[in-house]
């Protein structure tokens, strides 16, 4: 029998009363009602908070206030386990959740402060030969997959290396660090079938492996793809694809591309961004305990310097990097947005042609005159807001030189 007071619904008028507890019925005695009997799971017993009075509050709103919490805790451990396990849960529930939250909370605050500026400091701290080494593994990767040898004439070739050469001694960096190297790209032809897979997939055992005739292993035939681009590995290896040689209408330009490129290299951006996606692909397979993710690692690197799959924030970097220094070796960063902008031209049309289905050769008629292309530059500009950023930012450098 524990012992307390009673209270009407709203009233702070009290009196004495008597409550018994068994395993499912509570009995309640009062002066002014008797005996009133029901179940125990219809009244609610308030958490013990030291020794202050536990309130247990019945269905009809009454409440009983006692000071004999030990005896509420003892009928509480004999005959709730069940109920202060649910309790328990639900505040575990609780807890969970703000978990939950603080943890969204820490992984947005990293993924936009904390994971920048550790692979910012850890790009920078990538010895050089493993920067050798990427770029090596990487040059080789897209020499098997994406790159031919350039059909520019050596000349040409050794002629644009050399102005480059010319411009990095102006900068005093040194040119034997920014190797450049010429290319086409290019893509494996899949539409026609392929004997060399079956018969290579399983070699003679008898025969050596490099003495199979040739033709019958050769590698499958590749399309050409006169996509105009330009890559820079991460150890300063700077690859121009020869389609954007022959876009461009100056050295200027293309000197306006090499320094973008340049910038990426000394901004370890390529490095920046790989740690990043490594942090994130490791931190996930720890999390997820799935492997496969590393895998991704390995092959980011071609698929990123392809992809020009660099952040906005990289890109603006590189920009104003090789806008700063054209107007320090007196170029005209508008050089930069001329040739931007008939690259992306001609991607956004390499694109159409391949939705359509067309022939790369077919289409280069109907963008003849001078006004239609401006109009085609505009409209595909309003649809691509950051190129048309970037194009905006050379145009207000170069206004910027002309106004010194
Ligand atoms: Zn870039």
């Amino acid at each position: 029998m524990i012992k307390g007071k009673w209270h009407l619904p709203k009233s702070s008028a009290a009196s004495d009363a008597e409550l018994s507890l068994s395993a499912t019925e509570y009995v309640l005695h009062t002066l002014e009602r008797g005996n009133q009997v029901g179940s125990v799971d219809d009244i609610q017993i308030s958490d013990r908070l030291g020794n202050i009075p536990r309130k247990i509050v019945f269905p009809d709103g009454s409440m009983f206030e006692t000071t004999e919490n030990d005896a509420i805790d003892a009928w509480q451990k004999k005959h709730r386990q069940q109920n202060n396990w649910l309790h328990k849960f639900e505040s575990s529930m609780r807890l969970a959740l703000v978990g939950v939250v603080v943890t969204a909370i820490t992984v947005v605050l990293f993924y936009q402060y904390g994971l920048p500026a550790a692979s910012k400091g850890l790009a920078y701290l990538v010895p050089d030969s493993v920067r050798q080494s990427l770029t090596d593994q990487t040059m080789e990767s897209l020499d098997d997959s994406w790159f031919e040898a350039s059909e520019l004439p050596e000349a040409r070739q050794a002629e644009i290396k050399a102005e480059f050469a010319d411009v990095l001694h102006q900068l005093d960096l040194n040119p034997d660090d920014f190797p450049v190297a010429f290319r086409q790209m290019s893509i494996k032809r899949l539409d026609v079938s392929i004997p060399w897979e079956e018969e290579c997939q399983t070699p003679d055992a008898t025969s050596e492996p490099d003495s199979s005739p040739e033709g019958i292993c050769d590698e499958p035939e590749r399309t050409k793809l006169d996509i105009p681009n330009a890559f820079a590995l991460p150890a300063g290896q700077v690859v121009f694809t020869d389609a954007l040689v022959e876009l461009s209408q100056s050295q200027d330009e293309l000197n306006a591309i090499f320094l973008h490129e340049i910038a990426h290299v000394e901004k370890r951006h390529a490095l920046q961004q790989m740690v990043r996606s490594s942090i994130i692909t490791i931190s996930l397979a720890l999390m997820l305990g799935d492997v496969s993710g590393f895998e991704e690692i390995a092959i980011g690197i071609p698929v990123l310097l392809l992809g020009s799959k660099y952040s906005r924030e990289f890109e603006a970097e590189a920009d104003e990097y090789s806008f700063d220094q054209m107007i320090a070796l007196d170029i005209d960063p508008i050089n930069f947005a001329n040739i931007m902008q008939r690259m992306e031209m001609t991607r956004a049309s390499l694109d159409d042609q391949h939705k359509l289905g067309e022939s790369l050769e077919d289409d280069t008629s109907n963008s003849d005159s001078e006004e239609n292309q401006i109009d085609a530059i505009a409209e595909y500009l309003s649809t691509h807001p950051a190129t048309q950023k970037r194009v905006e930012a050379a145009k207000q450098a170069s206004a910027k030189m002309q106004n010194r």
